[in-house]
């Protein structure tokens, strides 16, 4: 066996994926099941989809392209850019939008494809970033007018985005302002529309306490599915695993050293100036994996009595003066890991991926 590989456990993501499913059917809400934190891995797709997801949400196309063959609905969740456009038509179903520039392009891409792309309009309720902002109510009527113009495209609903750059949490005024915007668009324009995708894993919250307002009927979930984890409440979905995804990593390094380190002081590899406790002697392991591969804030290892005292590029410095276990060079350290870890891990190209 070669080392770090990230294990990922698709019986898990498949049994979260049906339990935060049932979570949301039972509430009116269709999940779109989000793989972005992937980097296009098909395998962990069909799991969703085998889960029962029907459309599958990334953030890049050429993610998309990869599940070409996998039989759901494909939705790009970042606003596709200009030049993006034939691969939107070719690769997507859905995407987010906010800009009446882009819709065009896609519109006549999407002629030219005889396809029909559906188009969901971002709009922003205070989180500040994509989408048009909420209280512009007359920039959201035009492009609802100017989108209803155009052919190869069709408006299937407004959806939001919360709890990402600004850190807002989903909430039974906001989410119901979003409901306010739809009603007043199909009275002003006489149409029906079919959907309002109501935001990511956050807006579980809104379910949790009871307040998610009638119309909210569809949700794009990543963490929920993967982590069982509501963020904005910090709670774990009952009969959920958070513990799909491991990372190996091998030992390459075991030796006594002191925990204060010796001579003047700089900064370090990442440019901070790191402080430290004296602990007296330890005994210190280094895995063969740094910052570059994962992200040591947001892994934990297996083996309780272990802990992580810091990383540089390529380098994992592990703290196993407390270990009952006896470790010698070419063991192996498993980690649980969190959202950023498993990103990063899944986008290193020198971390393999093991599938269970
Ligand atoms: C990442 C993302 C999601 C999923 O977020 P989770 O918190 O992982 O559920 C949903 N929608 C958009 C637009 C995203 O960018």
């Amino acid at each position: 066996m070669k080392y770090p590989f990230i294990e990922v456990n698709l019986e898990k993501i498949k049994h979260n994926t049906k339990v935060v499913s049932n979570i949301c059917r039972n509430h009116g809400v269709n999940p779109v099941g989000v793989t972005k934190v992937s980097s296009g891995s098909t395998e962990l797709a069909k799991a969703m989809v085998d889960g029962g997801i029907g459309i599958l949400g990334d953030s890049k196309l050429d993610n998309l392209a990869k599940f070409k063959d996998i039989p759901a609905k494909k939705m790009l969740l970042r606003l596709p850019g200009i030049s993006e456009v034939e691969n939107l038509v070719e690769f997507a179903d859905i995407s987010l939008n906010s800009q009446i520039e882009t819709i065009r392009a896609i519109s006549k891409e999407a002629i030219k494809a005889g396809k029909i792309h559906e188009i969901v309009l971002m709009v922003d309720l205070g989180d500040l970033r994509e989408g048009i902002f909420y209280k512009n109510k007359g920039e959201i009527l035009k492009t609802v007018e100017k989108i209803l113009e155009l052919e190869g495209v069709k408006l299937v609903g407004i959806g939001t985005n919360l709890t990402c750059y600004g850190a807002i949490i989903p909430s039974e005024e906001n989410m119901g302002e979003l409901v306010k915007i739809k009603e007043e668009i199909e009275k002003i324009f006489n149409i029906e529309l079919e959907l309002i995708s109501g935001g990511n894993s956050s807006s579980l919250c809104l379910i949790q306490n009871g307040g998610l307002p009638k119309g909210i009927n569809q949700m794009r979930l990543g963490t929920s599915i993967l982590l069982g984890l509501v963020e904005v409440t910090w709670t774990m979905i009952p009969n959920t695993y958070n513990d799909a995804f491991k990372l190996k990593a091998e030992i390459v390094e075991i030796q006594e050293k002191p925990s204060m380190p010796i001579g003047e002081k700089a900064m370090d590899a990442f440019r901070n100036v790191p402080t430290f406790e004296d602990k007296g002697m330890m005994k210190r392991a280094i895995c063969a994996i740094g910052k570059q591969d994962c992200d040591p804030e947001f892994m934990i290892p297996d083996n309780k009595d272990i802990n992580i005292l810091g990383s540089s590029s390529d380098h994992l410095i592990l703290n196993i003066t407390n270990c009952d276990m006896d470790y010698k060079i070419g063991d192996v350290i498993s980690f649980t890991l969190d959202y950023v870890a498993i990103l990063r891990c899944m986008t290193s190209p020198y971390v393999r991926r093991v599938y269970i």
